[in-house]
């Protein structure tokens, strides 16, 4: 520990006499070098799936500690922090893709690219985890800063009841913790909810008048979840209730109220789940994720997400072609045909339709025209680059006759699978093949050079042997043999 005339610091965090002044101190002394890091590392040529990696594994962790153990600096700072990431990524030029969308899973047509504001919301989450599961050891602070006992009824109410807590709290660091609970059993509750075990008590999904409602002698009754008003897949009457939780004249008004709600929520289509386990003991949502036995705040994290809900490129692609696609299949295909990221960027262009072939580029103002590089008859968009063209067809045709030759394999190169790939399996050989035909394409287009069969097959090999290296240094080479096995044939020269 290193003492200064005002300050002090230990364990990475400097602590100041004025509580404002040790959040700015502590996060603003990183800016300074993640800039330089950041530069540093923009002088690599990496495709963004790279670059992404970079804010997610080098520089966040190293503010993981404030994060957790400081209330959250201001706005400013965290955009300031976002914008840096982005710019990096994208070398700051304009942001090709969606930030909702490329915050996304890979299978939601996302490259797992950090959302900053949710990383540090499931972070302050933790603290959550923590009570739930030690109460006895953080417990007591909570209980002091609110001077009543708050834990239980926070693990028993729904998500109004932080809305109280929220206003009540004068510590800013606890209220960032209760503002990111907040929003991750928010997110539960309209997402994922498995209504029979949801809270009955301050939940903003159960109304009367607009307003969540509470009614203390029901619940010293016991009665605390939806499921106490269901029984048999059926909602109770005010009579049986009454029976269930030995309580007399229930209101009418709140009974019915409440029943009103639940009726339309369960009517819900996208609810449909529930009603079969109203018999058996089920533990609320929430109280599962907090006995998750996986480390740190990933299950918050995934929670929190939220996916983007238009897909541009699925539009423009419905609208352009009657493939039947199933854009699931066509996302993960991008990621498991192979393990090179060169490559996996080029087919994430193909599928957001982010390919810098003419018309596109037309289309941004960079070219005058969009007529095709190679045949100059027609317009060199997507399809016809890759399939339509003349000069591309032909190539085609020589890769089926040359692998039936080699391997007794008799391949459709149809416009579908050529552009998005095999999906039933994604992992397959062909896969690969077509996805580096596709690529040495490109290259020809660019170029204006003409396509040939030996080179093409020459750059398949090349390539086959990067990802048979990539797969022996993860230790995968006998996964990797078997799934080439039936295609060895493919590459042997006479
Ligand atoms: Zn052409």
């Amino acid at each position: 520990m290193k003492w200064v005339y005002d300050s002090f610091n230990l364990l990475g965090i400097e602590f100041t006499l004025n509580l404002q002044d040790m959040i700015k101190t502590n996060f603003e002394q990183y800016i300074v070098k993640i800039k330089r890091m950041l530069q540093q590392w923009e002088r690599r040529p990496l495709t963004p799936i790279g670059k992404i990696t970079v804010p997610k594994t080098l520089v966040v962790p190293m503010l993981n500690h404030l994060f957790i153990s400081l209330p959250n600096p201001d706005e400013t700072y965290m955009k300031l922090l976002n914008t840096m990431f982005f710019q990096f990524i994208w070398g700051k030029k304009t942001e090709k893709v969606k930030r909702s969308v490329i915050t996304g899973n890979y299978e939601q047509g996302g490259l797992k690219m950090l959302d900053l504001f949710d990383f540090i919301a499931s972070l302050k989450c933790t603290w959550i985890k923590r009570i739930y599961q030690t109460d006895n050891i953080y417990a007591p602070l909570l209980q002091a800063i609110f001077d009543r006992d708050v834990i239980s009824y926070i693990f028993t109410f729904g998500n109004a009841y932080l809305d109280k807590l929220i206003k009540d709290c004068s510590n800013c660091f606890w209220k960032d913790v209760l503002v990111s609970w907040k929003l991750v059993l928010t997110r539960l509750l309209e997402r994922k909810s498995i209504i029979s075990v949801e809270p009955i008590w301050y939940n903003d999904n159960f109304k009367i008048g607009g307003k969540p409602v509470f009614i203390r002698k029901w619940f010293n009754k016991g009665v605390k979840i939806v499921s106490d008003f269901l029984e048999n897949n059926r909602i109770l009457t005010k009579e049986e209730f009454e029976q269930k939780f030995s309580l007399q004249n229930c209101c009418a008004l709140t009974f019915y109220g409440i029943r009103n709600s639940i009726k339309h929520r369960l009517m819900n289509k996208t609810h449909n789940d529930v009603l079969e386990i109203t018999s058996h003991p089920f533990l609320p949502q929430a109280i599962e994720l907090l006995i998750k036995h996986s480390k740190g705040c990933r299950d918050f994290y995934q929670t929190l997400y939220k996916p983007a809900t238009r897909m541009t490129n699925e539009k423009k692609w419905n609208a352009k072609s009657n493939f039947d696609v199933h854009w699931k299949d066509v996302y993960k295909n991008c990621f498991e045909t192979t393990k090179d990221t060169k490559l996996q960027w080029f087919q994430y262009r193909i599928i957001h339709r982010l390919l810098p072939i003419k018309s596109y580029l037309k289309t941004i103002g960079i070219e005058n025209d969009d007529v095709c590089s190679l045949c100059g008859v027609a317009r060199e968009d997507i399809s016809h680059t890759f399939f339509q063209c003349a000069y591309s067809k032909k190539i085609w045709e020589e890769l089926k006759a040359y692998i039936f030759n080699r391997t007794n394999k008799n391949i459709t190169f149809n416009e579908k699978c050529i552009l998005f790939g095999y999906p039933t399996n994604p992992n397959s050989p062909i896969n690969f093949v077509i996805l580096c035909t596709k690529f040495y394409i490109y290259k020809s287009f660019k170029k204006k050079e003409c396509m040939r069969l030996s080179s093409l097959i020459n750059y398949i090999k090349d390539q086959f042997i990067i990802e048979k290296f990539n797969a022996l240094k993860k230790l995968n080479l006998t996964n990797f043999e078997k799934k080439w096995e039936n295609w060895s044939e493919m590459f042997e020269f006479n």
